[in-house]
């Protein structure tokens, strides 16, 4: 029988790519997202699958879009945690809304999303728990204190969560993309862009659907050896050990 896979900001960018790469694979594909429903309606036509409205940075609002993705295709077996938010700002001049906005939606959404499934994951002996981090969360980048703090405690949390989880079948990993040509990155002014790309070895920015096939592979059977690492896909433009 086909799994289910919940994608969190399924229906934008890196997450739309990764919705599209489960449903080639044979998955049930639930699309979350947070507030553009034409962009939403778009993918739910496109790649016929169910689009679901909520705040991942809200804990009730995750347990009860969980509970009605399980009623329409049945338990989540592959969580993949993309959705993500930057609010960009030197550290001396930065807000503590922009510090709370970006934990809550990048960091706490981690245990929001991933509680209300891990105890169903372990019961059935399968799951796959994939998290989207950034590499500016393993290099550290100015002007993102906060979202490099949020990102580099993903890696934190999926380590621990493996640990806990790998004699039950469930694995946890990391994908840790570089620069990738999205909404977010169009966001970054021009001639900043391009001294962002200067820095990419590769010579380009990576393409959403790169990312998605690496998340699409932690997700499959294939990869149950896999657990706890942090799969860096960016060019090489930060090299991690
Ligand atoms: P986009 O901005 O293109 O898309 C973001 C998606 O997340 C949208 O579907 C959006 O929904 C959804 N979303 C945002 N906030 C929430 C929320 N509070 N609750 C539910 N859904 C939410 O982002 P990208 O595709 O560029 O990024 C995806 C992930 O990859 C993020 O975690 C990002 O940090 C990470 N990443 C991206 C890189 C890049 O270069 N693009 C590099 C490294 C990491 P809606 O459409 O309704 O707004």
């Amino acid at each position: 029988m086909a799994r289910t896979a919940l994608v969190t900001g399924g229906t934008r960018g890196i997450g739309k790519a990764i919705s599209e790469a489960l449903v080639r694979d044979g998955f049930k594909v639930a699309a979350n997202y947070a507030g553009n429903d034409k962009a939403a309606e778009a993918v739910a036509k496109e790649l016929k699958i169910k689009v679901y409205k909520w705040d991942v940075g809200d804990y009730e609002a995750c347990q009860a879009g969980i509970k009605r993705v399980e009623a329409d295709l049945g338990p989540v077996d592959v969580l993949v945690n993309n959705a993500g938010i930057t609010r960009d700002g030197f550290f001396h001049k930065m807000n503590v809304d922009q510090w709370r906005e970006v934990i809550r939606v990048d960091l706490d959404s981690l245990f929001y999303m991933s509680r209300p499934v891990i105890e169903g994951m372990r019961e059935r002996g399968f799951g796959r728990i994939v998290n989207i981090t950034s590499i500016n969360g393993q290099k550290g980048q100015a002007g993102q204190a906060n979202y490099s703090a949020a990102k580099a405690g993903m890696i934190g949390f999926t380590k621990a969560l493996a640990q806990e989880n790998a004699n039950k079948g469930v694995t946890v990993n990391t994908v840790a993309p570089g620069y990738i040509d999205t909404d977010m990155v169009a966001a970054v002014p021009e001639a900043a862009l391009q001294k962002i790309i200067a820095t990419i070895p590769v010579g380009r920015l990576g393409k959403a659907e790169e990312i998605a096939e690496m998340v699409a592979f932690l997700a499959s059977d294939k990869a149950g050896f896999i657990t706890g690492a942090t799969m860096t896909v960016n060019g090489a433009q930060y090299i991690a050990g």
